[in-house]
């Protein structure tokens, strides 16, 4: 029944195959020389399979453990660097047809308030995220074909990408809208879009459907199967994600690992991001109702085990999580992280009064964005604003191929000097200016590409007298 090149949910997330790999995993958990023959094969850095992840997510070795965490950390140095990628929500509507008991916008709940943003509202948002100094957005929507049709979406689009303001500018919108037909996804491309991004929440079909009583989302095969309609319809760059919390957690990361491994096997191309948001308290969501919260030494494992199985997929960490959190899981692998995040409707332009709430959930990390870039910067990442990739045509399978072979590097560290430059010249404050400067040119002498330090020197320079937008 499993088949990794089946175009059926069912059988390439086959339930079968997922409970034996789960039961493989017991069976060698304790077995060190399985598990030492799989971190081996992970230092290779050609990624693990479904069923040696999940060997290694059930092993309870602290020895092992902290050699999987040793080997995460290095792997993440590797391919991506100190550079941490930051991005920001935009909720353009709340409205939903659908039931996911997970989510306050489900259509049941009738006390939370609904808002679409109007295409001026849209522009207000964007303003503002630029005044931040963010250059990279995820736009975010319910599911209703009548208040959110793809034209609206398409609209909203058009919109974010005309503002200009001051030196701001918003160079990548990834979506993260309901599945839909081959169709949409190509005028989604047409846009001009980065990563199309759909959680699949669980992999397991039975919660799946529970989770999801009423609307179109009940339909877990026509949800799997987005990701393969997205590419068929032109979209190379996805972004998958489970919401950790639903359902045994191991289920779900065999499951995520199947699915990464159906895109590979299918198209030629893993997905370009993995999410791990977890459950968190909402309007009228009590996490504590479900049973399979993860705690946080989990979650770090579960990070650890996707950036040594699929190494050069990004890792996206949302401000769901606190800041504790964030600094527990930063080394050991993730790439992106949303920053100074609003999770309602219009909430950039105005703190929504309590009475209103029309937020999808209770944000951890509260801090300004100027406060994330130099916590990050003291710790010794690199924030980076960069959106180069996917503006020089550098997606899906080129990109991988200049991710499996680790020559992004040379792309993604000078960018994200440059991009940080701008920040810093834009929107920093003092302190963070300062902190920043010193960054930039200690970071400048680690490139050891001659052309390529000269050039960004220069760009560098361009920056502070005025000119924007350079990109390797
Ligand atoms: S998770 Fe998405 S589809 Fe489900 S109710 Fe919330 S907004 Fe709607
Ligand atoms: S160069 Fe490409 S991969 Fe690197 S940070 Fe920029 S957009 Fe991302």
């Amino acid at each position: 029944m499993y088949d990794v090149k089946s175009m059926k949910a069912e059988e390439f997330i086959s339930d079968e195959e997922i409970l034996d790999t789960l039961k493989y995993a017991d069976e060698n958990k304790d077995n060190i020389e399985v598990i030492d023959q799989i971190i081996a094969k992970a230092k290779l850095r050609k990624g693990l399979t479904h069923r040696e992840a999940s060997v290694l997510l059930a092993c309870e070795n602290e020895e092992k453990i902290q050699e999987i965490f040793e080997l995460a950390k290095q792997i993440k140095e590797d391919y991506y660097g100190n550079r941490i990628v930051l991005f920001a929500p935009l909720y353009l509507s709340n409205y939903c047809v659908n039931g996911c008991v997970y989510c306050p916008y489900h259509l049941k709940n009738k006390h939370i308030a609904r808002k679409k943003l109007t295409q001026e509202e849209v522009k207000a948002e964007v303003i503002a995220l630029q005044d931040m100094g963010h250059k990279r957005l995820a736009i975010e929507a319910g599911e209703d074909p009548v208040n959110n049709p793809i034209e609206y979406i398409l609209e909203c689009i058009k919109t974010i990408y005309s503002v200009q303001h001051k030196n701001g500018a918003i160079r990548r919108v990834n979506v993260n809208i309901a599945a839909t037909t081959v169709e949409n996804y190509a005028k989604l491309k047409d846009a001009g879009i980065g990563t199309y991004i759909l959680f699949q929440e669980t992999y397991n079909k039975e919660s799946y459907e529970q989770l999801h009583p009423t609307g179109p989302k009940h339909d877990y095969a026509y949800h799997t199967e987005a990701m393969d309609r997205a590419m068929e319809g032109g979209i190379d760059d996805v972004g998958l994600g489970v919401l950790f919390g639903l359902e045994m957690y191991r289920y779900e990361f065999a499951g995520i690992l199947m699915h990464a491994e159906h895109l590979e096997a299918v198209h030629g191309v893993g997905p370009h991001t993995i999410s791990v948001p977890r459950l968190k308290r909402a309007d009228d969501i009590n996490p504590d109702e479900f049973d399979n919260g993860i705690s946080d030494d989990i979650f770090a494992k579960i990070c650890a085990l996707i950036r040594v199985s699929v190494p050069y997929t990004g890792m996206i960490i949302s401000t769901r999580e606190s800041q504790a959190v964030r600094e527990k899981v930063l080394p050991l692998g993730v790439s992106q992280i949303s920053g100074a995040s609003r999770t309602s409707v219009g909430g950039y332009v105005e703190k929504e009064p309590e009475e209103e709430n029309s937020a999808q959930f209770d944000v951890s990390d509260q801090r300004t964005l100027d406060e994330v870039v130099n916590w990050l910067m003291k710790m010794d990442y690199i924030p980076s604003f960069c959106t180069a990739c996917y503006r020089e045509g550098r997606t899906g399978d080129r990109f991988m191929a200049l991710c499996k072979n680790m020559q992004i590097l040379n792309c993604c560290h000078p960018n994200a000097l440059m991009t940080l430059k701008e920040y810093l010249e834009d929107y920093a404050s003092e302190e963070t200016k300062e902190i920043g400067a010193k960054l930039i040119e200690r970071e400048l002498e680690r490139i050891t590409n001659p052309k390529i330090k000269k050039t960004a020197t220069e760009y560098i320079q361009n920056i502070s007298d005025g000119k924007r937008d350079f990109r390797f």
